[in-house]
């Protein structure tokens, strides 16, 4: 099972959990999956983020190494976030979102055409927009030269 982050047309966020990504298209093309909140089928995952920690995610256990094996065999990976550092990334995932919401337009499922006309108009820079994307319109758009930020999720409020 895995578990993607959704959005409906209207920015409602909610989760579902799938057998796989085809059993997920396939439910979503049907127009099988709601959202809880207002009933819309036009459901989008949302935007792919950088792993950002959110208070109550596990952490992989680490494992133990087995005895005898070379300690620096591979090249080491970064060390697990701090708390502290974890923390800060929750508030610049959560004053990125503020600011956004505040000072840029929702265009919902209009960004690409709505990034598009902005771009070509100049205006990009002035009249900032937020909206959904899917990972492919992203591509296109950065394929055109358009820059488009993958806005993070919006951390838990009772952090
Ligand atoms: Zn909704």
């Amino acid at each position: 099972m895995i578990r993607y982050d959704l959005t409906c047309s209207r920015g409602h966020e909610f989760d579902g959990w799938f057998s796989d990504s085809a059993s997920f298209e396939a439910q979503q093309a049907q127009g099988l999956i709601e959202c809880p909140i207002c009933g819309d089928t036009n459901i989008r995952r949302q935007l792919a983020c950088p792993g950002i920690p959110v208070k109550g995610n596990r952490r992989p256990e680490p494992q133990p190494r087995p005895a005898g094996q070379a300690a620096q065999k591979a090249p080491q990976a970064p060390a697990p976030l701090s708390e502290g550092e974890a923390a800060l990334l929750r508030q610049f995932a959560r004053e990125i979102n503020t600011l956004v919401r505040e000072r840029a337009e929702y265009v919902g499922d209009r960004f690409a055409e709505e990034s598009r006309r902005r771009h070509a108009e100049g205006t990009a820079a002035e009249q900032p927009i937020w909206g959904e994307a899917s990972p492919q319109e992203v591509q296109e758009l950065r394929e055109e030269g358009i820059e488009v930020m993958p806005l993070p999720p919006m951390p838990d409020e009772k952090n």
